[in-house]
């Protein structure tokens, strides 16, 4: 059977359809159901967070807290991101501004962003990705000095606590994403955390078309809301996410004593105070006896699916490489030319695991 780089979580079938069944007594489907409101207030409490208002999806949240801030000119950000953060960005009308990535956990250089704030810049976006936490603390002190706005795409960063404090608290708000290929997924599905909690009506609001009530539109939003199935299939996994994120660190460390101290061959590094939620395991492939796209290719062979997470960058996608020099962000360069996600998912065997090692280290067995 091939490997696939994830695999959806999902509950026992009869586990789903119990949490369905009183749909069909409602008939009420989407639109702030029970499901939805029972889905956030789980949430609130297994994120640490005071605020929080679901979405359909991780990307309309992004671009929703974007125009509620009311933010224009610029924004700084990585391109080591999944395209979704520019296009957030771009699709308010700002210019995204990008700012290169540190090489130990290739979260945004913080001795890089002030060099790149000017006098339109209005807010700092960076992205913890693969689920490590960027320097909340210096992203804070540079915010505070210059009066710009934080938003974290936290899409792969559920569950994650620095020193005990929900990641979804830092900044004035973050992105959560709860796609299928997340390590908690509502089928589709997204959310935003935020502290000012004065934003959770103008964000209702924005995400049902404006809608105040049944006479009044005081703004134009959009349809971003999350449906009953969707927030069901939420309530479910949640139930398993600990279980969940259990195995996956049995497989991350099965990856980690099979890779690590071996010449050529980069891995995470432990973030202190962290608690991960073991996203990804990203493997930078740097003096390697092969290069990143040889072993992608040998995996291939053997039906095992690796992804070049982040591969292209995302200045350098055809719709954006002539406005952006990715010149200008040669870390992220760098990294983006040598990085393979290798497959991590719950289920996965440490047998598998040991397999598709061995055919990076060149073993037989
Ligand atoms: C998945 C993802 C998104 C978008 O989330 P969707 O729920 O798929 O809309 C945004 N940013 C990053 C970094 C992601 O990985």
């Amino acid at each position: 059977m091939s490997i696939q780089v994830t695999k959806s979580s999902m509950p026992n079938y009869e586990e789903y359809i119990e949490e369905i069944k009183e749909l069909w007594d409602t008939h009420w489907l989407t639109n702030n159901g029970v499901k939805h409101k029972k889905f956030e207030s789980l949430l609130i409490e297994y994120l640490n967070v005071n605020n929080l208002t679901l979405y359909v999806n991780g990307h309309l949240a992004l671009e929703n807290i974007i125009s509620a801030m009311n933010l224009k000119g610029e924004i700084i950000t990585t391109p080591f991101t999944f395209i979704s953060t520019t296009q957030a960005i771009i699709r308010n009308n700002i210019k995204p501004v990008f700012c290169d990535i540190n090489d130990e956990n290739y979260t945004i250089d913080v001795d890089n962003i002030e060099s790149l704030i000017t006098e339109k810049t209005s807010a700092i976006l960076p992205v913890h990705v693969y689920g490590n936490v960027c320097d909340v603390k210096r992203i804070y002190e540079i915010a505070q000095k210059y009066n710009l706005k934080v938003i974290y795409d936290a899409a792969h960063c559920f569950g994650v606590k620095v020193n005990g404090k929900g990641i979804g608290t830092f900044g004035d708000a973050s992105m959560f994403s709860f796609h299928a290929t997340k390590v908690f997924n509502s089928i589709e599905g997204g959310a935003l955390t935020y502290n000012d909690s004065s934003l959770k009506s103008i964000l209702n609001s924005m995400k049902n078309f404006g809608i105040v009530d049944a006479e009044n539109i005081n703004n134009i939003g959009f349809n971003g809301k999350m449906n009953e199935f969707q927030a069901a299939m939420g309530i479910c996994n949640l139930r398993h996410i600990d279980a969940e994120v259990l195995k996956r660190k049995q497989v991350f460390e099965r990856y980690l004593s099979n890779l690590e101290n071996i010449k050529g061959i980069k891995l995470l590094r432990e973030q202190k105070g962290v608690k991960k939620n073991y996203a990804y395991f990203p493997v930078v492939f740097d003096g390697y006896k092969l290069n990143r796209d040889e072993v992608f290719e040998e995996l291939k062979k053997n039906d095992i699916y690796a992804r070049k997470y982040f591969y292209p960058l995302a200045n350098s996608f055809d719709c954006l490489k002539n406005y952006f020099d990715n010149n200008n962000t040669p870390v992220a360069k760098y990294i983006s030319e040598r990085v393979l996600t290798l497959p991590l998912y719950a289920d996965l065997s440490l047998d598998d695991v040991d397999r598709i090692c061995n055919i990076i280290v060149g073993k037989r067995r």
